[in-house]
């Protein structure tokens, strides 16, 4: 019997998202137009901030970033293993060199009690990630920033609608970052979006976005080496229209982590994401659980094997960044240089979540979870 899939994310795009890209592909202007402009404005006064400037990825928003802040070869930039690669591989990009810090267990960010003990007099950046939607401890990372004179640049490419005391994650440092792939709060298909308040900064990563055009935008004048990063007016379009609904995209996304939260009281095997500070606000990314410490990676492995063949899409998340093979590779980091970070990677797990995922679909979920993890070893029952 073919089992219905449930997939581990799905954007929602609605008649209006489409109609707004139709519009677009029917004004004649498909790149550098209106609807860009009114894509940044709009993110620009959602977080607030002064500027905000669209690029094709994330990825590509974290690397002109770096590049249009000066950081480079020689530069230590300290940041976080457990993340999406692309914050630590823009840093690779810019040629200069990530230094890894271990993170906090309970929140799974970067542990702002030991970022001291990284910096050196070729540190120049600290890039914090406000991972699976939940702040960083920002105000200590800024405070350590300001006291050793660093540039701090966030990825907050998970955590759109965040806020800290009020204030939007990604408006905290000289930049910030989001992003917009499909799987993230609002999508554009691909896309990214820098935020910042420095004129100067707003002015370079335009420039850089597009092929180094001067300012005076004369067509074929390059004062500096520049790329094609540029998004799009389709892109723009369905931006603005779906951060129209970012307030219900986050609303569902709360309501699905707290069905999950309920249907997984009762499941001792596993941890869920610890509980949010009062002064918080998360934005839901994705809603991962850990094996507690007495289970291995193999255990975590075969619990996804089970769910997938019960067709319910899981996945690891994240593989510690320093180990993977480039990394090693490069650096040679070794199993144990961030115990933390490694201890938490070989046993989280992404449950499928998106906004509108069903109670009936959530339930499955859980029961499959719940039989998969009955199987393991019993010599993990004193566990139970
Ligand atoms: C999604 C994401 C990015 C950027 O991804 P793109 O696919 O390039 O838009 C960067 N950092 C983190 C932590 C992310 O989750």
């Amino acid at each position: 019997m073919e089992k219905v899939k449930i997939s581990l994310a799905r954007p929602d795009v609605s008649e209006q998202d489409i109609a707004a890209v139709v519009e677009a592909l029917r004004s004649g202007r498909l790149s550098c137009g209106p609807k860009l402009e009114v894509f940044e404005r709009d993110i620009a006064a959602f977080v607030g901030s002064k500027h905000a400037v669209g690029l094709s990825s994330g990825t590509a928003a974290l690397h002109l970033c770096l590049l249009a802040l000066g950081v480079g070869p020689g530069a230590e930039v300290i940041t976080s293993p457990f993340s999406f690669v692309a914050s630590a591989n823009c840093i690779l990009y810019a040629g200069a060199r990530p230094v890894f810090v271990d993170i906090d267990e309970k929140t799974l960010n970067i542990d702002a009690s030991k970022i001291e003990a990284a910096i050196t007099p070729q540190t120049r950046a600290i890039l914090p990630v406000h991972v699976f939607g939940r702040p960083c401890e920002i105000g200590q990372i800024m405070a350590i920033a300001e006291r050793h004179r660093l540039i701090v640049l966030e990825d907050s490419c998970e955590a759109l609608g965040a806020r800290v005391n009020g204030q939007s994650a990604g408006t905290f440092g000289r930049a910030g970052v989001f992003a917009f792939y499909a799987n993230k709060q609002i999508t554009t298909g691909e896309g990214g979006m820098i935020v910042t308040d420095d004129d100067e900064l707003a002015r370079v990563c335009r420039s850089l976005r597009n092929q180094g055009r001067g300012d005076s935008a004369e067509w074929l004048e390059h004062p500096r080496l520049g790329y094609n990063f540029r998004m799009t007016e389709m892109q723009g379009a369905m931006g603005s229209s779906q951060l129209r609904r970012l307030g219900e995209f986050m609303q569902g996304r709360a309501d699905v982590a707290a069905r999950y939260a309920e249907l997984l009281s009762d499941c001792e095997e596993v941890i869920l994401p610890t509980a949010y500070p009062s002064n918080i606000t998360p934005s839901w990314f994705v809603y991962v659980v850990q094996l507690r410490d007495e289970f291995t990676e193999e255990d975590r492995n075969a619990v996804i094997q089970k769910l997938r063949e019960e067709g319910i899409e899981c996945s690891t998340y994240f593989p510690a960044i320093h180990l993977q093979k480039y990394f090693r590779d490069k650096y040679g980091y070794r199993k144990g240089d961030f115990p933390v970070t490694e201890r938490v990677s070989e046993r989280t797990l992404a449950l499928p979540f998106h906004p509108r995922l069903s109670a009936a679909d959530a339930e499955r979920v859980t029961s499959t979870l719940k039989a998969a993890l009955s199987t393991l070893p019993a010599r993990y029952s004193a566990a139970r």
